[in-house]
């Protein structure tokens, strides 16, 4: 059976098993695979690969591969300049845009809290997460490797972390989203930006005695949902505080 040496670099060693993390290792596969179907059989979305070298040249996933070749993989670079080298996708993303998996609501929601453009589809399969992935260029969130593994996919992260909090702090360290944050400034439910309106526009929604105690208010044109500075909203300022993400409010 024929072999290529393999050395995965980064954060793609979280996909291998301890005795092939962070360094060279030999891996047997029958035929011409293209490198893309070995490296996924290895453990690894293609999602996470921005580059493959093969004894030293940069090559597209469907690169058969022979036998008794040096392969090197490295991933996705949102932020490094690699532009000397091939790159897998054409163009780099303008805005960085995420779709959550149904399992990752609460992720979607404290992006969503943080100002992320983050939507989180209620209901979709698999496939139709893929799809929204494709048609808005959003970046697919998950924990479900197999969800990465589809072969029409193009951008998508594996989620390390369990727990909510710590996936939104993984999200924003990893994609370096830092600088960008605007907290309440989108609807934590259907993801749209919010816009200031003045008590008398919210009335129907609004109870008198909110109305009489806060001046801003604002409002989803989405989904028609009213926000104002309560006491959901200094729970959440708490909190970005204790994950170090407080920077100055929108609203
Ligand atoms: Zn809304």
């Amino acid at each position: 059976m024929p072999a290529a040496t393999f050395r995965f670099y980064e954060e793609l060693n979280d996909f291998l098993p301890e005795e092939r993390r962070k360094r060279q290792f030999s891996h047997l596969f029958r035929g011409n695979p293209s490198i893309k179907d070995v490296i996924e059989a290895i453990g690894v979305p293609h999602t996470e690969i921005d580059i493959i070298l093969i004894d030293g040249r940069s090559v597209g996933f469907g690169e058969p591969l022979r036998g008794g070749e040096r392969v090197s993989v490295y991933p996705v670079f949102e932020r490094l300049d690699v532009s000397p080298l091939v790159r897998l996708r054409a163009r780099p993303l303008r805005r960085t845009r995420f779709v959550v998996d149904v399992h990752l609501e609460r992720l979607g929601r404290y992006l969503r809290l943080v100002g992320v453009d983050t939507l989180s589809p209620p209901d979709s399969d698999d496939a139709a997460i893929v799809e929204l992935s494709l048609a808005e260029r959003r970046i697919v969130l998950t924990r479900d490797r197999g969800l990465l593994k589809r072969a029409r996919l193009q951008r998508g992260y594996w989620i390390r972390s369990s727990k909510p909090r710590e996936q939104l702090v993984e999200v924003i360290r990893y994609f370096q989203l830092e600088g960008g944050l605007t907290p309440f400034s989108r609807c934590l439910i259907c993801n749209s930006l919010l816009g200031p309106v003045n008590g008398s526009a919210v009335e129907k929604v609004v109870p008198l005695s909110v109305r009489a105690s806060q001046t801003g208010f604002f409002a989803c044109p989405g989904c028609g949902r009213v926000y104002w500075q309560g006491s959901h909203y200094r729970r959440m300022r708490q909190l970005l505080k204790k994950l170090g993400l407080a920077s100055e409010p929108v609203c």
